[in-house]
Formats: structure tokens, sequence, C-alpha cells
């Protein structure tokens, strides 16, 4: 993250963000053609074509080295301060230093690769901090079949901050926040361009993501504008830091100076039919399938219900927001909730304290650190495994569903000539209960489920590798056609049960709307079981679903009744529960 919160909402509704942004341009004329789809794969061919997906699943595991992380870590910290506003033409100091230098590590991977990367800068003109023109670093490797033009981005944002949103002489090492996920990205651009994947990989450092997501911005309104078909968006921030400060945005960290260095959260939005949380399941099923087998210490990935941490956002956002599907990777504990306006505030998120470590005894060396380079390896593993995967894979099918009471009907509609399928069914959570895996050479797979109930499903082809696509759309029984919780004669509106329940921190609330429906106020009620209501959140209600993230907060476990109230009248109640 981040910005200051006071900023946030304003940014995320603004519909003129895009408009501030002129010239939008990538300085290399080949990185945008390959991004477009507009070459010919044969200028790019390896010398050597690895594009087995088991030898680069293993490889990938020997390959990411925690030494290295290290190394690009020290680097980025020597700069001082990469604030939006800093120095850009400074060659070791500053924000241009920077994108200078991870600039020339891009150009130095390539020519170990017989020169297929393709360094290039995305440069915009946008005032932010006094500096009116702007630039993230990014490098392409181009994908050996240009049929679905599609491409897959892994970013993370360069620069830092301190307390002040345009201070340019602090000391901001932003190792944490986020030179992790930087030094993730330049590993994988490292790593992975020596293989030859059907996609194009685009690796991304994104500026001035502090000052409002503008460098990510950019980039998404850029795609959009040339008609660039990103195919998910992995990003990267905050992901290498194991140890919980003394504050941190809920859902986080269960108390100071707790540890956990094997678990990540991925965040994501939407919840019905949303892809982002089909990418998130995607990421953790492929890691499940092809890393965890090997794992020395195998990592827990939590597919969290909001789309980022309470009051925060990150360079995911604007890619969602133009139709690109998104989601954002963070480390499960945070040193800070960045809230570096309060007096109080004493945690090292956005300020000078985000280094690399702390030398306690003064002895020149440190012996403490604030980034855990094998927890960030371990995290870079699991972004290059899901970005191979989508990058080998074949296409993702389409398909009608029907249900009988203990049967979901899954057939086939687009995309049906694949040697195997795998259906994918999740009821009460955001992760699938299990995926099935059928054999090709028919459109139609009966899924056996226990007993009736709300089933959510999606379909995935399998290629003759073993390689699944992504998920396709999730059709839901209930409502496509439900057995159990539809009544005979459907009420105007319905209050669904929230999902996933028991929650953590946060929960999805879907109101059914059935036809047109007029009416002045609505509003979810939420109490505890005394009565006392802790929130209420007016709704808009649509024909059709309409769903609402309710964020109910960290450490408030227990059972509360939400009510739909519409133009002063209870339609219905239900009860939830809350677990830390
Ligand atoms: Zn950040």
């Amino acid at each position: 993250m981040n910005m200051k919160k006071l900023i946030f909402p304003i940014l995320l509704s603004s519909p003129f963000l895009g408009l501030a942004q002129t010239a939008i341009t990538s300085t290399d004329s080949n990185a945008a053609r390959v991004m477009m789809g507009n070459y010919d794969p044969a200028g790019y061919a390896a010398t050597v074509v690895i594009n087995d997906p088991l030898v680069i699943a293993a490889d990938l595991r020997s390959a990411i080295s925690p030494d290295s992380l290290h190394k690009w870590l020290d680097v980025l910290g020597s700069f001082h301060n990469r604030n939006t506003g800093s120095d850009t033409m400074s060659n070791v100091r500053g924000i241009g230093a920077a994108r200078r230098w991870i600039f020339s590590k891009f150009s130095e991977f390539s020519a170990r690769n017989d020169n297929r990367l393709i360094p290039s800068y995305l440069q915009f003109d946008e005032t932010i901090c006094d500096i009116t023109r702007h630039r993230n670093v990014f490098a392409v490797l181009p994908g050996t079949d240009t049929s679905d033009r599609s491409v897959i981005l892994i970013e993370g944002h360069m620069d830092s901050r301190c307390v002040g949103l345009c201070d340019t002489t602090c000391i901001a090492k932003g190792m944490e926040d986020n030179g992790s996920g930087t030094a993730l990205v330049m590993e994988l651009a490292r790593v992975m361009s020596k293989y030859s994947f059907k996609r194009t990989i685009v690796f991304m450092a994104t500026t001035s993501e502090e000052q409002g997501l503008n460098g990510a911005n950019a980039f998404a309104v850029y795609a959009q504008t040339h008609g660039i078909k990103i195919k998910g968006v992995l990003n990267n921030d905050v992901i290498g830091g194991v140890i919980c400060g003394h504050t941190s945005s809920p859902p986080s960290c269960p108390g100071f100076k707790q540890v956990d260095s094997t678990q990540v959260r991925l965040f994501s939005f939407g919840g019905f039919n949303s892809f982002h949380k089909g990418l998130s399941r995607f990421i953790k099923l492929e890691y499940k399938e092809m890393q965890f087998p090997f794992a020395t210490v195998p990592m827990t990935i939590s597919i969290m219900t909001a789309e980022d941490r309470t009051g925060r956002g990150g360079d995911h956002i604007p890619f969602r927001q133009k139709g690109f599907v998104a989601m954002r990777f963070t480390s499960a504990n945070e040193s800070g909730d960045a809230n570096v306006s309060s007096t109080s505030y004493v945690d090292r998120q956005h300020t000078s304290s985000d280094s690399i470590g702390v030398d306690n005894d003064l002895n020149g060396s440190l012996d403490e650190y604030y980034v855990d380079f094998n927890y960030l390896g371990r995290n870079t593993l699991i972004n290059a495994n899901a970005a191979a995967m989508m990058a080998l894979g074949p296409k993702t099918p389409d398909f009608t569903l029907s249900a009988t009471p203990g049967t979901l009907t899954v057939n086939l509609t687009a995309e049906t000539g694949y040697p195997q399928y795998r259906v994918g069914v999740r009821t009460t959570t955001n992760d699938w209960d299990s995926v099935y895996t059928f054999a090709g050479g028919t459109t139609t797979f009966n899924v056996l489920v226990p007993g009736t109930g709300n089933h959510i499903v999606s379909v995935a082809s399998v290629d003759d590798k073993g390689v699944e696509s992504l998920f396709s759309k999730e059709l839901q029984t209930s409502v496509v056609a439900g057995f159990d919780i539809v009544p005979a004669r459907k009420a105007p509106i319905e209050l669904l049960q929230n999902t996933p329940n028991p929650a953590d921190e946060a929960t999805m609330i879907t109101v059914l709307v059935n036809g047109r429906h007029t009416y002045k106020e609505a509003f979810l009620s939420i109490k505890d079981m005394n009565g006392r209501e802790v929130r209420r959140m007016p709704v808009s209600l649509e024909e059709g679903v309409n769903e609402v993230i309710y964020d109910h907060g960290y450490n408030m476990s227990g059972i509360y009744i939400y009510s739909l109230v519409v133009d002063g009248k209870v339609i219905d109640s239900k009860r939830m529960t809350f677990t830390n």
C-alpha cells in the first residue's frame, strides 16, 4: 500500500483518475508491438527451448535465490529515497537512479538469454510531487504463440515514502514496502527469461503507487487504449516481512512481534462470478499441485475476501477497474498500518525505519532482518509457478450448468477439444471444496456432490502436458437451476447466507432482486446478540445479484445477525459467525 487513508476513497471513485495522465508511451517500440501481439515469434526464439511445465516447475525451485533477492534489495536501498518526486538526474540517489539500474539489470538478463527480453519504460506526463514526467520500468518476454495475444503481468511498485507524501530528502529505503516486491519482479525476470512460454510475460516496477496508484493506472490505461489483452495481473506489495508491528490494517496480525514466515495473503475483488478470486484460486491450486509436494518449507496460501486490507489499496486496483483480472500478494504479517500522520505511530511502514534490518549491538553488521529472504524466495516461487502455468496453459472453456439433488451437470459450450477438463466446486468459502478431473472426448460431465446445497461451479481445460487453463466464469446452482433455496414462487427480494461463514474478518452478503423493484432506502443492519447495532450499511439494489462486502474488523469474534431493511421493513435476517 499505500496511500493516505483520507484520499483513498476519493481516488477509487474518481472517474477522472486516468484523464490527468497524458502522453502515455512505451519508450521501446518493439516492447509495445510484442505486448499488442504484432510480431513474429521466430524473431525471439530461444537457442535452447525450455517449455516443459514439469521441467520449468522444478527449475524454478532451484533457480530462485534468496541471496539474489538480498542483493537486489541491498542495491534498491542504496538509492536512499525512491519517492516519486525524488531526483531523476543523479546516478546514485533517487527514483531516476533506481529505475535506470533496474533497466540495466533487465538488459543484462536479456543479454544472457539470446536478447529475448525487451526492456522499456512506460512514460507518462502528470504532475505528481512537482515532477511532470514519470516512468515505470518494464521488460517484455515475447510468447512463442500469438494466437490469443494475451499477456501476463507481474508487477510491484518501486517508489517509497516517509511521513510526507512528497518528502524527497528523508531516508526512505522502503525495503518491505516495496523493495521486496521490486526485488521479486527482478528475480523473476532473471530466472524466467531462459524459458519459452506460449504467452508473453511482462515484468514491471511501477512508480507513484504511494501518491495514488498512478504508475499502475498509466499502464492499465495504456493497455486499454492499445488493445493489450492482459490475462492476469500479479501485484506484489509488502511481500518480504514476517514480523508484526504494533499496528496493521485488518485483516492481519495476531499481535506485536508475532512471526509468520509460512503464510501469504491473496487479495482480490468480488465474490460470485469474480474472475479476480478465480485467479487467486488458480495461483493456490497450481502451487498445491506443482510445488507443495517438493517444498522444504510449505506455504499456506490464504485467499482473502476483501480486495485489500481495510481502508487501503494497491496497484491491482486500477487494472481491475479497467476490466483486467488482477490480484495482490501481501505477506501475512506487517509492521504497521501506514497511519504515519498519527503522532502515536511507531511502526516501520512509510517511515525511515523501513530498512532491510537493524544492527542492535552496533557491531557493524545486521543482527535482525526485517525482510526474510527465504520467505521472499518462497513467495517469488508462488508467483513464478502461477505465471508460468498461465503462460503455458490452454484456453479457458465456457459452459452451462444444471442440477438435480446430488448431481451437477456441466455442459461445455466452447473450447471443447482438450484431452481433460477440471471442474471446481465450492460452497461456503472463497476456495474450492473439490476440483474434479474428467477425461475429454465429451462435452457433458456429471459431478456427484454430497447432499443438496448451494454449489458454485467453474471449469478449466487441461492440455496434453497436464497444464490447466485459468478457470471459467462461475455459475451458482441456486441462481441457475437451484434445488434447495429457490422457493416455488420467488420472493421479490432474497437475502442469502453470507460467504464465507464462519468468516475471519470480512464476508460477502448477497441480495437477490428478482425483477424490477423500486424503493426509497435500503440498508443492511448488523446487530450483536444483545440486539445492539454495530454497523449500518446503505445498499443499492439492482435487478439480479447484489453483493456487499462486510468488513467486520480484526479480532472481533462472535455471532451476529444481519438484516436487510427496505423502506423501513425488515425483509429477512440471518446469522453470521466470526472467528479468529
Ligand atoms: Zn506498497
